[in-house]
This record gives C-alpha cells, sequence and structure tokens, in this order.
C-alpha cells in the first residue's frame, strides 16, 4: 500500500497574501512530502496490510502491528489532515461567503456564524504547542468545534470539515508568533463549497 502527495488545487502563490508562497512550498513539498514518505516506510515494513484508505487506517490503529502505530498515527494523521488543509482553501480573489443553507446550520448549531468563528478561533489560538482546530461534524449530525494535539485527527469525534493547521511551520515565517493574525488571515480563504460538500459525505 502507498500513498501519494496529492496536488494543491491552486498555485503556490495563490493565497498570497494571507500564506506566503514559501510557506506553501515548504509546508506542501517538504512537510507534507515527508509525512507521506515516513507513512509508506512503516507500512512496507507490513506488507501483509490489506489496501485501505487513509481514513480506514487511521480509524483502526488499534489493529495495526505494534511497531508501527505510532509512526501512522503521526505521518498518516499529518498526510490526511494536510490533505484535506490544501481542500479547503481557495485564493482569495475566487472567495465566496458560506451559502444561505450552510448559515442557517451554523445558526442552528452555534447560535450564529460569528459564534461559530468565534469558538473556531478560540480552539485554535487555545491549542497549545503544535496541533489543529476542527470543524467537524458529529455522530449526531450537529456541527462542532474541536481541537487535536500533533497531527491527531478528529476522526473518531466525526467528519472533519474544516482544519486550520496551528503548527509554526504553516505561520511562522509571515506572522511569527502572531497566531491569532493567522487565524484571522485563514477566515479570507476558506473554500466553503468544498466545506459544505464534505458535510454530505
Ligand atoms: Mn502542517
Amino acid at each position: 500500500m502507498k500513498f501519494t502527495l496529492p496536488e494543491l488545487p491552486y498555485a503556490t502563490n495563490a493565497l498570497e497574501p494571507f500564506i506566503d508562497e514559501v510557506t506553501m512550498k515548504t509546508h506542501h513539498g517538504k512537510h507534507h512530502q515527508a509525512y507521506v514518505d515516513k507513512l509508506n516506510e512503516a507500512l512496507a515494513k507490513h506488507p501483509d496490510i490489506p489496501e485501505q484508505s487513509i481514513e480506514a487506517l487511521l480509524l483502526n490503529l488499534n489493529k495495526l502491528p505494534e511497531d508501527i502505530k505510532t509512526d501512522v498515527r503521526n505521518n498518516g494523521g499529518g498526510h490526511f489532515n494536510h490533505s484535506l488543509f490544501w481542500k479547503i482553501m481557495t485564493p482569495a480573489n475566487t472567495f465566496v461567503p458560506p451559502s444561505k443553507e450552510l448559515m442557517e446550520v451554523f445558526k442552528q448549531d452555534f447560535g450564529s456564524f460569528e459564534k461559530f468563528k468565534e469558538q473556531f478561533a478560540d480552539a485554535a489560538k487555545r491549542q497549545f504547542g503544535s496541533g489543529w482546530a476542527w470543524l467537524i461534524i458529529d455522530k449526531d449530525g450537529k456541527l462542532k468545534v474541536t481541537s487535536t494535539p500533533n497531527q491527531d485527527t478528529p476522526l473518531l469525534e466525526g467528519v472533519p470539515l474544516l482544519g486550520l493547521d496551528v503548527w509554526e511551520h504553516a505561520y511562522y515565517l509571515n506572522y511569527l508568533n502572531r497566531r491569532p493574525d493567522y487565524i484571522e488571515a485563514f477566515f479570507s480563504i476558506i473554500n466553503w463549497k468544498v466545506v459544505e460538500s464534505l458535510i454530505g459525505e
């Protein structure tokens, strides 16, 4: 079983000025590539592991041989999280706000879109050290904000719709220690159409 680095759905400079080209090039071409390579290295130790999706692999970490469990958790998680991250962003000149229908869901589950944004930004700010802030659809079909440390995924809690990488490698070149500015910038380049399409999956 071998995983590959997905191509970015836009040019590496397309998210500027919100995310700079050098960060994108390094983040996608080096960091994400390294997660894919290390995941494949770990899996190559056990060729008997059946072919499956990255989601299935991460949902069944307990079934994996002990010697690769941690490597798959970290690098497989890294591969899954970043693959979603690239997809749910879009250049600012193609930005479209959430649809009326999606706004209605935010209103139902959070009170308002602004309240959702506040909760999400808070989760991203409070994540101590490296990790991710998430919007997920939980097992009861409700939208929920959560966060995970390192490269852990929220897959056991529900379906991730939106994830923000708050590892320093995601923002430090441009924002230094100003994580809140990076979080605010992210809201200018979210691909809400893709986010909404994930609700039905
Ligand atoms: Mn990252």
